[in-house]
């Protein structure tokens, strides 16, 4: 079988991988057919964030069932799913909290195509078949008439995005939504901002430096306004921090509004001072932590299959599977590599 490696920044290559194959009665093998970069693979890719290579490259993914064992009952063979980047059994405390990103079943934070971080045993989702160790606990089928494309991202990166904004709307409907665009979670931050109009956000404003990315989150619905992250706003009930860096995680902090929520869904590798004082006098609510994404998942399709969320514009490249490589190296924004 073939999948894709990554070595280090710069460096991919296809190697035969063993054939994964069922040794359990709850597993499924799924075939990738629309697999997306992350937010996390461009930095990789560009040396910005210290992943150690060699692994098995691809975590966001829309696969086509081919095999499932015994005891599955939720997926059959030629069903489309999406594929959780998370490993979650579904029965363990944390799986039954909704905390599917710290399962207990299986060492802490396994996921496809994170390497070691993951845990390299699982593979990634730039291969020709990949083995689902609970199918009918993480495998969601893409709903009729939604494109397997489109949803790409539903692994990680649009779910990502929607914990950020869909609780915060349900709490206080209507509310208005800043995110701090920017290099870092770049993908994230604009699905928060199609997903904050599509929640019914009065008003999503998407601030950025970068002319692309602004033009992407008009075309999401959002106000966009060009300036860097402590550009004043104002000050918002619910704030995205995307951007990455302290300037702007400080910068969202202090655009938070009384017993607002801020979270950060870049990923922070330095500590950073945070201003506690401020925080505590607002009663903000501030959150940052890898999404659990399996739970959001079917409110994400169902968004997209009800025609309120698109999340096609994000996607700045497609490409035949056999250009993946080339593709990645060029590191668009949000690349899909179709079969
Ligand atoms: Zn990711
Ligand atoms: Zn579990």
């Amino acid at each position: 079988m073939k999948r894709l490696i990554l070595d280090g920044p710069g460096a991919l290559h296809w190697e035969d991988g063993p054939e994964p194959v069922l040794d359990g009665p709850g597993q499924a093998l799924v075939r990738p057919i629309a697999v997306a970069t992350c937010d996390l693979d461009p930095a990789v890719l560009q040396g910005r964030f210290p992943l150690q290579g060699p692994y098995p490259f691809g975590h966001e993914g829309v696969g086509e069932v081919v095999a499932v064992g015994a005891d599955v009952r939720t997926v059959v063979p030629g069903d489309r799913v999406v594929v959780p980047f998370q490993i979650s059994c579904g029965d363990c405390p944390a799986c039954l909290r909704g905390r599917t990103g710290n399962c207990t079943s299986h060492p802490f934070m396994s996921t496809y195509g994170l390497g070691a971080m993951g845990g390299l045993e699982w593979g990634g989702l730039w291969a020709d078949l990949v083995r689902i160790p609970h199918a009918d606990a993480m495998l969601v089928p893409v709903p009729a008439g939604v494109d397997p494309v489109a949803v790409a991202s539903a692994s990680d990166n649009i779910p990502d995005a929607y914990r950020a904004v869909a609780p915060q709307l349900a709490d206080n409907p209507g509310a208005e939504v800043l995110i701090l665009g920017g290099p870092a979670a770049s993908s994230i931050g604009l699905y928060a901002a199609g997903l904050a109009v599509a929640l019914g956000a009065s008003r999503t404003v998407y601030l950025d430096t970068d002319p692309d990315r602004l033009k992407l989150a008009a075309q999401l619905g959002a106000e966009a306004l060009e300036g860097p992250s402590d550009t004043r706003a104002g000050r918002f009930p619910i704030v995205v921090e995307a951007a990455g860096g302290r300037k702007a995680l400080v910068a969202a902090i202090n655009a938070t509004a009384n017993d607002g929520w801020c979270t950060s869904v870049s990923v922070q590798a330095q500590d950073v001072s945070l201003p506690l004082l401020g925080m505590y006098s607002r009663c903000c609510t501030f959150h940052t932590g890898r999404a659990h994404v399996r739970p959001v998942i079917p409110e994400v399709l169902a968004l997209v299959a009800a025609g309120r969320f698109d999340p096609t514009p994000v996607t700045t490249r497609t490409v035949p599977w056999s250009d993946s490589l080339d593709a990645l190296l060029d590191a668009p924004l949000k690349l899909i590599a179709v079969r």
